[in-house]
């Protein structure tokens, strides 16, 4: 298992792909994440297939808090339509959090035994 860290600001839970449970109505990344699945949703209806376009700095953000890593300044988020018709997004390359989890771990902090 590769347990992904809750939403940096709201601490709601990861639920699946690249999304969270936000808590907080206010959450700062609820706001960003709605406003950027509306837009997607729209532009995938549109163009009816996948698409890509620059990473928002929330995904960036989220990126950082699931990897310990910054999503390189150039990164791109392909977005498409599952098969249930459903919105989904790829990360730098990853469908899913818990696979960025997987592949770029944190370090676990060591400490010296004295
Ligand atoms: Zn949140």
């Amino acid at each position: 298992m590769y347990p992904v860290p809750d939403c940096p600001q709201c601490f709601g839970p990861w639920l699946n792909g690249w999304r969270w449970q936000h808590q907080a109505t206010d959450c700062f990344y609820r706001a960003r994440e709605d406003a950027t699945q509306a837009a997607d949703a729209d532009r995938l209806r549109q163009l009816g297939r996948a698409f890509t376009r620059p990473a928002t700095a929330a995904e960036a953000d989220l990126w950082l808090a699931c990897t310990g890593q910054q999503l390189p300044r150039q990164a791109m988020t392909t977005v498409h339509a599952d098969i249930a018709g459903a919105w989904m997004r790829q990360i730098g390359n990853y469908i899913s959090a818990q696979q960025a989890v997987r592949d770029h771990p944190i370090p676990t902090p060591t400490f010296e035994e004295n």
